[in-house]
């Protein structure tokens, strides 16, 4: 039986195959970038349409009540609380995933006097480790980062925060979040997990393992658009005591008494900083919705059907690639990574043939597998553009090797 034929069979019998219905996908293009940026849901335009006509045009500034505006970002929040885990009074949808790492490591720093060090791997998504380097420069951190395998016994007395990435952006390798969430608090440091590369793709626990933070990303699998708001998670134990260094007015207890002094919204509500990004939220809204229309756990079942289905059509081809991620799928997040010297010019090459993947530097070829909108036919497709690229050498040809500034 060929890939294509098994692929065939697979759609079939996929309860998630009429999903892809709704999300705009390109002619002639298979997208396994939805990890980086999530595809477009159908809804979205008329939502971001009304929004923008009826709320903004017609209701004028009479719609942060009467439209529901300034609930939008706990509303947001507590939508996205059950893909991870929380409670709805946990979460809010605001900032970007930088910006809540800057509050929220602040805010335990703040809660772990006499510790300094912000505890991380090496090789972690870049702007987590320069979040922590900016409140080193201010004096107020101390960075501190250990190979996976060293990170318990880096956890002494002077950790205030343990911060890592759940399913890690380049290789998709998970971290058990319940047994480093353990030994961290019995160093006496807390907890807090980047959740941008699991929140859509897979089930996570933050409440179950008992974290104590937690960010996570809006444009990726929850596929709220370019730039679309992040979330914060706060557990409810520290909601009252959190102290956040953006005081600004929106997270404010009262915003339109127009005090002169600060005092901190009970609550999630107090990672607010200032005036929501109401078109932003609307978009991610209804990638939230969606993706919790169709369950974390199945996606995360075809996730995994799926990349086990491109490994199975490259060996079928008789290709045989040095995988970077793990090779036992409970083991990795939505997502292949290959290690291959000539990763760059391999990328460009299956782009060109419309399969759209990424590189990260230095020799990683990422192929992300989002559930929601990939049939098995497109996994099929792909494996056999990826044989077909790779045996003609077609990768060599010099247009493919020429770096774009952004990739
Ligand atoms: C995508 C991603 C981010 C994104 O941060 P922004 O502030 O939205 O640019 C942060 N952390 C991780 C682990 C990511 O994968």
């Amino acid at each position: 039986m060929t890939p294509e034929a098994r692929a065939a069979d697979f759609d079939a019998a996929d309860p998630l195959a009429g999903y892809r219905e709704r999300f705009t996908l390109p002619e002639g293009v298979i997208y396994l970038d939805g990890n980086s940026l999530g595809a477009l849901p159908k809804a979205t335009p008329a939502a971001l349409a009304r929004v923008v006509e009826q709320e903004w045009g017609e209701g004028l500034i009479r719609s942060w009540n009467s439209a529901g505006w300034f609930a939008m970002a706990g509303r947001v929040g507590a939508k996205i609380a059950p893909l991870i885990g929380a409670a709805p009074h946990e979460v809010i949808a605001c900032d970007s995933t930088s910006v809540n790492l800057f509050k929220l490591i602040a805010a335990a720093l703040q809660m772990r006097p006499g510790r300094k060090v912000v505890l991380s791997e090496p090789g972690n998504f870049p702007t987590d480790l320069y979040m922590i380097a900016g409140l080193e420069a201010q004096g107020l951190a101390e960075r501190r980062l250990a190979q996976r395998d060293k990170l318990p016994e880096a956890l002494d007395h002077d950790v205030a925060l343990l911060m890592l990435t759940h399913a890690h952006y380049k290789t998709g390798a998970l971290h058990d979040m319940a047994a480093l969430t353990r030994a961290a608090h019995a160093a006496g440091a807390l907890v807090l997990w980047d959740l941008s590369h699991s929140t859509g793709a897979l089930p996570v626990d933050v409440n179950g393992v008992g974290a104590d933070f937690a960010v996570g990303c809006g444009y990726k699998y929850l596929c709220g658009g370019p730039g679309a708001p992040a979330f914060a998670f706060v557990a409810e134990r520290h909601q009252a005591a959190l102290q956040q260094p953006l005081t600004g007015w929106f997270g404010h207890a009262a915003p339109f008494a127009f005090s002169d002094d600060y005092a901190g919204a009970p609550g999630i509500d107090r990672l607010q900083c200032g005036t929501p990004p109401v078109l932003g939220l609307a978009a991610l809204e209804v990638g939230v919705d969606l993706i919790a229309e169709i369950g974390v756990g199945r996606l995360y079942e075809k996730s995994q059907a799926l990349s086990e289905f491109f490994l199975e059509c490259l060996m079928a081809q008789g290709i045989a690639l040095e995988l970077a991620s793990p090779a036992r799928s409970i083991e990795r997040g939505s997502q292949l990574s290959f290690r291959h010297d000539n990763a760059y010019a391999l990328c460009q090459a299956l782009i060109a043939r419309g399969v759209i993947g990424d590189f990260r530097a230095p020799d990683v070829l990422r192929l992300g597998f989002a559930p929601a909108y990939l049939s098995f036919t497109d996994i099929a497709a792909a494996a056999r553009h990826m044989a077909e690229v790779l045996t003609s050498g077609e990768w060599q040809r010099p247009e493919f090797s020429q770096r774009a500034a952004v990739t």
